[in-house]
């Protein structure tokens, strides 16, 4: 008997074509930023960790990027000389993808066209933490009558997560 070979070194190539980095979307995106003048800040309703940093979109001389860790370790975070999201992503060389914890992934990756359906409520658990964000920035509103813009951006991106978490979920039939 002898042993034939069976890997020839050409599998199936079903695997992500793109290699994530497991470090916490906050410390990687730190890593990609200037950090000298930074400013460390008291976090944001809903967030454990804030900083100021020089943005890295435009010539950022006093540091203008305020980049916040949301509690399920999601990062967000707004140029206040107006940059693009899109912009300081490039700039980073991060993908949007890379803004979500890994743990928090799975619900992300879901696309129309690939991946596995996901029950109703595998859907709403991976919103619970959107849904918390909303409930508060809605408390907010009803206290003060304005969001500060660390807020407004959690809203924003909790709300675009949780239409696509419905979608997936299937949740709107
Ligand atoms: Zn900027």
């Amino acid at each position: 008997m002898t042993k034939a070979p069976t890997e020839t070194g050409q599998g199936p190539r079903h695997e992500a074509p793109h290699q994530h980095s497991t470090v916490p979307p906050f410390d990687l995106l730190l890593s990609r930023c200037d950090t000298t003048k930074a400013r460390k800040q008291s976090p944001a309703r809903g967030m454990t960790r804030s900083i100021t940093v020089r943005c890295l979109a435009h010539p950022d001389k006093s540091p203008s990027l305020s980049v916040s860790e949301k509690q399920n370790g999601d990062v967000v975070f707004h140029c206040h000389a107006g940059c693009s999201k899109e912009s300081i992503l490039e700039a980073a060389g991060l993908e949007v993808i890379d803004l979500i914890h890994p743990d928090n992934r799975y619900a992300q990756r879901i696309k129309p066209h690939a991946g596995p359906k996901f029950s109703a409520w595998q859907a709403l658990q991976a919103m619970a933490t959107d849904v918390i964000v909303v409930a508060l920035c809605a408390a907010e509103i009803r206290r003060n009558g304005w969001l500060k813009d660390d807020d407004l951006d959690s809203l924003i991106e909790a709300e675009s997560r949780i239409q696509d978490t419905i979608q997936a979920g299937g949740l709107l039939r």
